[in-house]
């Protein structure tokens, strides 16, 4: 297959292939934290990433929420629907952590009674700052229609991760998850993998996710690995 790169993020490549509604998107070792400040290569983490996100992508399908999925391609590769990318971040969290301890001074590890839901605007330069949906309306970032879908989504989301994840002795902390559009539909994008959710070992609470890079706790991509074997997939 020949293919060109047309976008180059902090974990990932995009390629275009020859059929001009899709591309490939190639995860890299490469890991990043606060806003890019941190940065270092983690061996394997794009393979894990690649095949976690392709698990997650079919759980979801399998449960009727529409994604850009297509097919895994190699190690470190998957074919995905080439979406327009919404420019907004959909985070949606069930207990304290993160952003949200420093910004309305909770207790990390508190458990909402109801899920909170934030949007976050895409923008490196101004460090994904908090919006709503005035904001979205406002500056065109999103149709009425299309920020109910990305919530209700989002929200669909939490109730099948949270029982995948809880079978698998884990707490899905939180997560942010990315909408494109696709003729004329909006269709989960980006990805799903420990890179970007909290998850944490429901006795123990022991960290399973990005915040062990973050917070140099050390051997993130086995703790990935047991992840992805804990929730029943198998890494070629
Ligand atoms: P927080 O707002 O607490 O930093 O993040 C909330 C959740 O969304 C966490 O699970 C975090 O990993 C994820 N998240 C938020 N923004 C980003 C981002 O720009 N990149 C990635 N990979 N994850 C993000």
């Amino acid at each position: 297959m020949k293919k060109s790169l047309i976008y180059q993020g902090k974990a990932k490549s995009v390629y275009q292939t020859d059929n001009s509604n899709e591309v490939v998107i190639e995860y890299r070792d490469d890991a990043t934290a606060f806003n890019g400040v941190k940065k270092e290569a983690l061996k394997d983490k794009g393979h894990v990433n690649n095949l976690f996100n392709a698990y997650i992508m079919q759980k979801l399908e399998e449960r009727g929420v529409k994604t850009h999925f297509i097919k895994v391609l190699s190690e470190t590769e998957s074919l995905m629907k080439k979406l327009q990318m919404i420019p907004v971040e959909c985070v949606v969290r069930n207990y304290a952590a993160g952003g949200i301890c420093k910004r309305l001074g909770l207790e990390k590890g508190m458990k909402f009674e109801r899920p909170v839901f934030e949007f976050f605007l895409k923008d490196d330069a101004l460090g994904d700052p908090m919006i709503n949906t005035s904001h979205i309306l406002t500056f065109n970032w999103a149709a009425p229609e299309e920020i109910k879908y990305m919530r209700k989504v989002t929200f669909t989301v939490n109730d099948i991760l949270s029982k995948l994840f809880d079978d698998a002795g884990l707490l899905l902390v939180d997560y942010k998850l990315e909408f494109g559009r696709f003729n004329g539909a909006l269709l989960l994008g980006d990805e799903f993998s420990p890179d970007g959710c909290r998850l944490w070992d429901k006795q123990t609470k022991d960290v399973f996710d990005k915040d062990r890079f973050r917070q140099d706790l050390g051997d993130v991509v086995g703790h990935y690995k047991t992840v992805a074997k804990r929730i029943g997939l198998t890494l070629i």
